[in-house]
């Protein structure tokens, strides 16, 4: 097997320390293998990604000494490709129409049991109001839309770990409903990021999904719409989070932590390496 794996930044700011980590655990897995390591350019929310920060990401990368194989994947691209995907498979992914605001689902928690509202990997635990309605292409994806997992089945689900957490990690239809709920598939305007995540990491033919210890528990959320598409698992390895000096996870608007700074200041990607431990 030839190893594929990718780096897969938001065009919304400077590459941080933490992505440098990602870039670089993701190439050199690839590398080391005799593999291809891809990038891909998460620019679904169309009013949060620049060109500009794009072509820093770029520059970034090559500075650190990361070359990638084949074009770069755009999502903003193959937003057509992801509705096809939704059309085809509404059936499978239990697909309805959800017209809730964020207030109506907060509304339907808070009676009569306030203290219980629960948040999963996709943020609140959808209460279920719209779960009646059906997906219609003919909508042309004017609502929001949502998956349900069919509990009568009592599916076991399962991924394979290989990062710090090691484990083949399993869970069932009941604990996904409990615990994740009926998960955003389609926002108004633009895919999800799940769905168009699990999308292209199986047609680009990802074998190694690559990627911070933040997503561990959408894992279960991607292991769910590739089994429900149909699709062949990757494996996943969740590194470590890079921390501030205060032990807080590094965010884009850490800019003191971006590469460009560490550049302007004189480092080499050397001394990136060495200040990440890789
Ligand atoms: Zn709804």
């Amino acid at each position: 097997m030839t190893i594929i794996t990718r780096f897969a930044p938001s065009p919304t700011g400077p590459l941080h320390l933490g992505h440098a980590y990602s870039a670089i655990i993701s190439h050199d897995m690839a590398r080391k293998e005799g593999g291809k390591f891809y990038v891909r350019i998460e620019d679904l929310d169309q009013s949060r990604s620049k060109k500009r920060w794009e072509n820093q990401i770029f520059d970034d990368l090559d500075w650190l000494g990361l070359s990638w194989d084949e074009p770069v994947v755009r999502q903003s691209e193959r937003i057509g490709r992801y509705k096809n995907i939704l059309t085809k498979f509404s059936k499978e992914l239990g697909l309805f129409e959800c017209v809730c605001s964020r207030r109506d689902i907060k509304n339907a928690l808070s009676a009569p049991h306030e203290s219980e509202t629960l948040l999963g990997p996709d943020g609140i635990i959808y209460p279920g109001t719209c779960r009646g309605k059906t997906f219609s292409s003919h909508l042309k994806f004017k609502n929001a839309l949502r998956m349900h997992v069919k509990l009568n089945e009592n599916k076991l689900f399962s991924f394979c770990e290989l990062g710090p957490r090691k484990n083949e990690i399993s869970f069932s239809s009941e604990e996904f409903a409990k615990t994740v709920g009926d998960v955003v598939l389609w926002r108004k305007g633009y895919p999800a990021y799940h769905l168009a995540c699990v999308v292209d990491d199986f047609e680009q033919k990802i074998t190694h999904v690559v990627r911070g210890l933040d997503l561990f528990d959408a894992t279960k959320i991607h292991t769910v719409l590739n089994s429900s598409l149909g699709f062949k698992k990757p494996f996943y390895y969740h590194h470590r989070l890079i921390c501030d000096e205060n032990g807080k996870r590094l965010a884009k608007r850490h800019d003191s932590k971006s590469i460009y700074k560490y550049r302007q200041e004189g480092f080499k990607p050397s001394d990136v390496r060495t200040l990440l431990g890789c």
